[in-house]
Order: C-alpha cells, then structure tokens, then sequence
C-alpha cells in the first residue's frame, strides 16, 4: 500500500479502478467502487433493487474492463436474458467514463435464499456479450452463453473461454431499504500467461476466502485495500489508478442526426401525426424537444443534402 508513484486523488472521489501486479508479474488485478455511479443511474431510473444490483455488478466489470482499454477505446458490455429485466447495458472506457442501463428498471422477483436479491432469476436464461472498439474500424466483439446469471461468473467464464485468461471475478451491490446504493463495485483477478500452477491454486483459496466485495466496500474499503485483503500476500504492486465519471455521450445533436436518419417519409408523418417529438435518452433519461417548425427545418436539411431523394 501507499505506492509513492501514484498520482493523488481528487479528494472526493470515491469511484475508481485500481489495477495491480502480483506475484512478480504473474497475476493482474483490478478492483472498482462504482456507489456514487450506480446511485446515480438508481435515482436517474428510479430504479428497484434487484435491477440496482444487476446494474452495479455489470458496470463494476465494465469499469474494470474499461480500465483495461487505452484513453477512448470504449467497451460495451451487454447482457441479453429471457428474465424480466431483458436487457443490461454498460459501457466504459480508459479515461474512466462509465454509465448503463437495464431495460426494465422496475422488476420484481421472489428473493433467493437468506432474503438475496436474485439476480439470476431477474435475468434468466441468455448471453453475455462484451464488444472493444479500438476505433480502428469493425469493433471486436465476443461473446459465452450465461452460466449463472449472477453475473461475477459468467465475466469469469467470459474471460476463459473468449480471452483464454483464467480470472476470478468477484462482484457485490448492497442496496439499502430506501433503495439507495450502499456499496456497489468488484474484483478481477487474472492469471498472466507465465503463471505457475501453484499460483493458480493459491488465487483460488484466497478468493474462496475473501468476504463479499459489498461488506468490504459498505465497511469503508477502497479498492487498493480490496485488493490487498485479496492478495496481500502476493504482494501487489500498484500501477495505475482510474477514477471514474458518469458521463453520458447524448447530445440534442446525436438526436437531430437520428430524426435525419428516419428518411424523408417517416419524418413526414411524424409531423403530421404527433406535430412534435420527444426523444429519450436510454442511458441518462435526458430528454430532447422537437417542435413542428424544428422538424420541418430537419426534413427540409434532408432535401437539401439529398436533393435527389
Ligand atoms: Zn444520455
């Protein structure tokens, strides 16, 4: 702990990726908090708790994975089910923005054993897919069937079966009876390709016996202390520290652009049926106006950049 070259943090972020060595080189580990975010997405949705969870756990991972990327290289995680809460999306990339959001916000379902939110039963049966866009053209896009629906496992069985890297990967969102986010982040750890054996079955057992990552952060944990109650032993060596944002990409431009590509006939009718529209953005909820006149402007700027349409 208290590695000298790390760069101080501005002092009331509370969200961010911390990303380590161990064991002379032979494991990666990341660990994330993401409350305040996932909070922030909560209240923005108005979400119920067991789509809170699900949300947290996904963005914790993509964070992590975002934190993997270099500057805007963006990841985008999707989780499709056959459950109620149909779908999760997260995305994130190196400079620390992060934001998501799940289809259904407002879901119920029974709670699993000791009153657990079940998480599992709100997604069902499906995928988990994880697409890197590097911007270098066609992003790359991999994707497992879901194992557990739980989420921290089916990343853990992403990680061996799409990337070959056998990982841990621990996740934990604790949602309060007001439904606020108490605690919300997670844990990677990854066996690089010279990893001993011995490594391998080490990391396990201290994995097995770490306490749920949510009591960890709901105790007042940071990610460097979560990876040192992890893997202290082995000791880490910290390299970098990413602190994260809610940041939304929408703009009233993106949607003007999205009215444009409707084509000349469906914005026609747009205009005469509803005179007006209102544009919703998925991820952060904000909303974007158009009146008669300024979709006429739009369907006007098609004829012109289309003249033969
Ligand atoms: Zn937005």
């Amino acid at each position: 702990m208290g590695d000298a070259h790390l760069e101080p943090m501005e002092a009331n972020i509370k969200d961010y990726v911390a990303l380590a060595t161990a064991a002379n080189g032979q494991i990666r580990a990341l660990a994330v908090v993401n409350t305040d975010i996932v909070d922030e997405v909560r209240h923005r949705h108005q979400m119920w708790p067991v789509a809170t969870a699900a949300l947290g756990r996904t963005m914790a991972a993509t964070a992590m994975l975002g934190a993997m990327q270099k500057g805007k290289e963006k990841v985008t995680v999707q989780i499709i089910g056959d459950g109620p809460l149909e779908q999760i999306i997260a995305d994130a990339d190196g400079e620390g923005n992060l934001r998501g959001y799940v289809q259904n916000p407002h879901v119920d379902v029974p709670h699993a054993e000791q009153s657990k939110l079940n998480v599992k039963k709100a997604i069902g049966a499906g995928h988990l897919w994880v697409i890197r866009d590097l911007g270098l053209g066609e992003p790359y896009r991999g994707g497992v069937p879901l194992v557990s629906g739980e989420i921290a496992e089916d990343f853990a069985n992403y990680f061996a079966r799409s990337e070959q890297t056998p990982s841990a990967v621990a996740l934990g969102v604790l949602v309060g009876v007001d439904y606020r986010v108490r605690a919300s982040g997670g844990l990677i750890l990854q066996l690089l390709p010279d990893a001993s054996e011995g490594i391998a079955i080490m990391l396990e057992h201290m994995v097995m016996d770490l306490p749920p990552i949510s009591r960890l952060i709901d105790s007042g944990s940071t990610p460097e202390e979560i990876i040192e109650q992890a893997i202290g032993e082995l000791q880490p060596k910290y390299l970098h520290r990413l602190p994260l944002r809610f940041t939304c990409s929408c703009s009233r431009k993106r949607c003007e652009s999205a009215l444009i590509a409707l084509g000349v006939a469906e914005l026609e009718a747009l205009i005469k049926e509803q005179g007006e529209a209102e544009l919703t953005c998925r991820f952060c909820q904000e909303q974007y106006r158009f009146t008669k006149e300024e979709l006429e402007a739009l369907r006007a700027q098609i004829h012109r950049d289309q003249p033969t349409q």
